[in-house]
């Protein structure tokens, strides 16, 4: 099984080292990930500057190719460029910080998985719940395990998987749920500052702390020690709404 491994938190992040050591007992990897920190970037791809490509080590050992560009470049880059033969699986992680409910939306760890499935290639993206103390070991064999069940299983056309691991060692972990994406969404605000010139600037805040009444989504997996494995596609249509947009009758 050939796997491309990607994260938006940069090639150097503890998350995509445990996940590119994990999947290596699943297939032959390869990594192409964002030479910098490259968080909620969403699905941005770089069109108007060159991509720059360099070897990136670990350990002293060659462990991928470091590119300028975004989560979802990576995957281009990798598929279309740099790796010999054309991937069975993409993996985008192990993000520090949960993608559920509308975060999916601003995230380029998501973001890398959609464009593995854009281009035909199952996909899974993958975050560790937490932004301290994280141990992306349990996260990082979870992947490891949903790789191995994708070589059986079959994922929709246009479906990747969102998973979301909680910050708890495996025997801590209550099990895996199948979720939905929770509609709650992040309570954010500006903070205003004066710069050491005198002039303002902003920088966005916030937090996460809602009570969601939606049973199945990821969020409330999340908070009871589950594993939240969400189906999510890109197709953005509201089959629901086309009939009654189409009583809209609109005209020139
Ligand atoms: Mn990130």
């Amino acid at each position: 099984m050939e796997i491309l491994i990607t994260n938006d938190d940069g090639i150097y992040a503890e998350g995509i080292g445990a996940l590119a050591t994990a999947m290596k007992k699943v297939g032959n990897v390869t990594v192409v990930a964002p030479d910098t920190q490259r968080s909620a970037v969403g699905h941005a791809i770089t069109i108007t500057d060159p991509l720059r490509v360099t070897t990136a080590k670990r350990n002293g050992q060659f462990f991928g190719y470091a590119a300028s560009g975004t989560p979802a470049d990576c995957v281009k880059l990798g598929i279309k460029a740099l790796m010999k033969k054309r991937p069975d699986l993409v993996v985008s992680g192990v993000n520090l910080g949960g993608n559920q409910a509308y975060n999916i939306l601003y995230s380029g760890t998501v973001s890398g998985a959609t464009e593995g499935a854009l281009l035909g290639i199952p996909s899974i993206a993958v975050s560790l719940d937490t932004f301290k103390n994280p141990d992306f070991g349990p996260a990082a064999a979870f992947a490891a395990r949903l790789a191995g069940t994708l070589k059986k299983r079959k994922l929709p056309a246009g479906t990747l998987l969102n998973v979301n691991v909680p910050n708890l060692p495996t025997s801590r972990l209550k099990g895996v749920r199948v979720t939905n994406q929770s509609r709650t969404c992040f309570n954010d605000w500006f903070d205003k500052r004066t710069d050491p010139h005198g002039n303002t600037y902003y920088w966005m805040t916030g937090d996460y702390k809602p009570k969601d009444p939606d049973a199945a989504s990821d969020l409330n997996a999340l908070n009871a020690g589950y594993v939240s494995v969400t189906p999510i596609q890109f197709d953005l249509t509201d089959y629901k709404f086309i009939t009654e947009l189409q009583n809209w009758e609109l005209k020139l």
